[in-house]
């Protein structure tokens, strides 16, 4: 594990540029109400839920509602040399939406439209204001499912700006392997269109990766067509503890060269399981912990949950559980056989969710 780093080697350099009165009075003109430099919407999307609060906000906010808002607010902003910053929902951890040069932020959530589904290959194209369980809630009645599960309900776009994993990630990729084709603003304001449905294009430059993971700082997002996955028939979830991180790691790494198609895999270590069991009432033993999840059929769940059992054991795993019914099998009943100790706080799991991450 790395050392803790003192924040102040963190903290962002702040050199915020002037916005020019005449940019905000065009801008307001284009926009109107869709336009604010209202003080509090201002300071709602300079920040997000990293630990640096004291940047100044962007100079205004503009909430898109078409490709055409995004293009024509981000030419005006070529024009008067203005940074823009694009916004999901502000779930990101590192600084990424502060408004460190200054400049406007681009609102995406009212561009929140699933807009072709297409069942028979596997693929769904949104806008990037639809979040993840929007997506899952309305592509339900296909029998196909988005993997990627960052934790924060997080938009399709700006999961796609952050490379967004997840626990999922072991078996399902991040952002970088399932995003197949956007629509993308660039900085001039063009709107240009990168990849396609196709697995495969050697039509030039490979474009949709390079904007996978640019954080905002390539163009803007206003639409993303991504993979779908069907369905698993069952699903298992299993936790274990041992003696050692590296007793935990080392049954993760066998049980993946055992080629196990291990769908979830997260490992907590001892200080983490300490602070929950403080802050829960929870009995837990003090050592590092798995949470691991099996997509499969009913009999292919069951094989798989032994399978990593017995390589658990080989390595001291404890009191390896495991379960199929979705009542039993979320981490807080595996984590605790009292109901009423078992409801772990949204934002304790969240603390559980950002600690340590296979993926
Ligand atoms: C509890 C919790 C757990 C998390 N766990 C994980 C995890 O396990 N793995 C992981 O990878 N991440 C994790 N994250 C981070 C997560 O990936 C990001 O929060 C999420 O991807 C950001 O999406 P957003 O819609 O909130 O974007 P925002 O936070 O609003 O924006 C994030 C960045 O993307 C840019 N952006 C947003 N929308 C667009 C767009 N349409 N076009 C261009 N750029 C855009 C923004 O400018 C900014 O740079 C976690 C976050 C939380 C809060």
């Amino acid at each position: 594990m790395n050392a803790p780093i003192a924040a102040v080697h963190l903290a962002p350099e702040i050199a915020q540029r002037e916005v020019p009165e005449a940019f905000l009075a065009a801008l307001k003109a284009r926009f109107q109400g869709n336009c604010s430099t209202a003080l509090v919407v201002r300071e709602q999307h300079g920040r997000d839920e990293s630990a640096f609060t004291h940047v100044p906000p962007p100079a205004a906010v503009v909430f898109a509602e078409s490709t055409q808002d995004v293009a024509d607010a981000v030419a005006l902003c070529a024009q008067y040399k203005v940074p823009v910053i694009p916004f999901g929902v502000g779930s990101s951890l590192e600084g990424h939406l502060l408004a460190v040069q200054g400049g406007i932020s681009i609102d995406l959530m009212r561009m929140n439209k699933v807009l072709t589904i297409n069942a028979e290959d596997l693929t769904v194209t949104v806008q990037p204001g639809v979040t993840r369980k929007q997506l899952n809630e309305e592509i339900k009645s296909t029998g196909l499912f988005f993997p990627i599960d960052p934790g924060a309900d997080a938009t399709i776009g700006g999961m796609s700006a952050t490379r967004a994993s997840g626990t999922n990630a072991v078996r399902y990729g991040t952002m970088r392997e399932n995003v197949l084709a956007m629509e993308v603003v660039t900085s001039s304001g063009e709107i240009i269109r990168t990849g396609t449905r196709a697995k495969k294009s050697s039509a030039g430059y490979d474009l949709t990766r390079l904007m996978v993971g640019s954080e905002g700082t390539l163009g803007v997002i206003t639409e993303v067509t991504v993979r779908l996955y069907p369905l698993p028939e069952a699903i298992s979830a299993a936790i274990c503890s041992f003696p050692s991180i590296e007793a935990a790691v080392r049954t993760v790494i066998q049980t993946i060269q055992l080629g196990v198609p291990i769908a979830r895999v997260e490992l907590i270590d001892h200080n983490t399981v300490r602070m929950v069991n403080a802050y829960a009432k929870l009995g837990l033993r003090e050592e590092a912990l798995l949470l691991m999840e099996f997509h499969g059929s009913p009999a292919g769940v069951k094989e798989q949950a032994e399978t990593v059992q017995e390589i658990a054991t080989e390595f001291g795993g404890n009191a390896f559980e495991w379960a199929t019914t979705p009542e039993e099998r979320t981490p807080q009943r595996l984590l605790c056989s009292n109901p009423e100790q078992a409801r772990l706080p949204c934002h304790q799991h969240r603390h559980l969710r950002a600690h340590q991450q296979i993926g």
